[in-house]
């Protein structure tokens, strides 16, 4: 029996083939989940159907921007009309200015602070709310952070502070949700190279940088985090809520 089957989810983030949300959405439909997709404008539109199209004709997908409450009341509306019931939820969706990614922490704006909170933890309340609802058999949310969120990694800036707050949110959420039996966890990946990850000053260096002082003496595949997602979507995964689960080659557990 597939892992996943007769689950029903959303996966927020999928910007192309690189992206962690398309090899997290390639492992739940393997694991025989049915799945609906957003993405964020008519930018995306088409690298979206594409790739979604693949998991059949009538595979759901929907514009939402998730800075935008109505995009999301409508992204749960429909996903209720067609689904009726969800299970799944993956948010793999960040951004800060690109200004804030280059310079020090110090010179970071007011307006990139709250952009980066915003778009990348902030709409993970606002997702969890939009379909906890329709999670009426249970579910399982993960987001995606990364190690910057605890220490400090140069130029990830405003963003470290944004997934500090994702994974806090994430703890408030998994007690929130708990008793309805929708649990909440974040994946934190080690370095992908992805579009978001090209928008960080010296993303090569971090690779390089892993390979050198992870035990396991490499870079994450994204193949890795699909199966870390299906681990936790599934019921194997029944009592562990509120959790950042590190998937870098070990790298966080190093001190030097
Ligand atoms: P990605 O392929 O560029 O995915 C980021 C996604 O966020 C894109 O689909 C992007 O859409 C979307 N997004 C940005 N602003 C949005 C908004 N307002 N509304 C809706 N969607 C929006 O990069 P990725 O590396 O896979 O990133 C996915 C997640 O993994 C992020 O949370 C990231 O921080 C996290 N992560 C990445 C790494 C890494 O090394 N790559 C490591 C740890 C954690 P647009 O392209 O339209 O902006």
């Amino acid at each position: 029996m597939s892992l996943l089957a007769g689950k029903l989810g959303i996966v927020f983030g999928v910007a192309n083939k690189r992206s962690i949300a398309w090899a997290i959405a390639q492992a739940w439909q393997k694991a025989g989940a049915r799945l609906a997709f957003t993405y964020q404008g008519e930018r995306l539109k088409e690298n979206v159907e594409e790739l979604a199209g693949t998991f059949g004709p009538d595979t759901l997908m929907l514009p939402c921007d998730v800075t935008k409450d109505e995009d999301i009341a409508r992204v749960f509306a429909e996903v209720g009309q067609k689904f009726g019931k969800l299970h799944l939820l993956l948010h793999s969706v960040a951004f800060a200015p690109k200004d804030a990614l280059e310079g020090d922490f110090l010179s970071t704006s007011r307006e990139a602070f709250r952009i980066a909170h915003d778009v990348s933890a902030y709409s993970l309340i606002a997702l969890a709310r939009g379909a906890a609802p329709l999670m009426t058999e249970g579910g399982s949310i993960i987001g995606m952070t990364y190690y910057g969120s605890e220490k400090v990694v140069p130029h990830y800036n405003v963003m470290g502070v944004a997934k500090a707050s994702l994974e806090a949110s994430t703890r408030y959420l998994a007690y929130d949700l708990g008793p309805k039996k929708i649990r909440v966890n974040c994946i934190s990946a080690g370095p992908v190279n992805t579009l978001a990850a090209r928008g960080i000053a010296g993303f090569t260096d971090m690779l390089k940088h892993y390979e050198a002082h992870a035990p396991l003496k490499r870079n994450v595949l994204p193949d890795e985090l699909g199966a870390t997602g299906a681990f936790l979507a599934s019921d194997g995964a029944a009592a562990i809520t509120g959790q950042v689960i590190y998937v870098d080659c070990g790298y966080q557990i190093m001190g030097m």
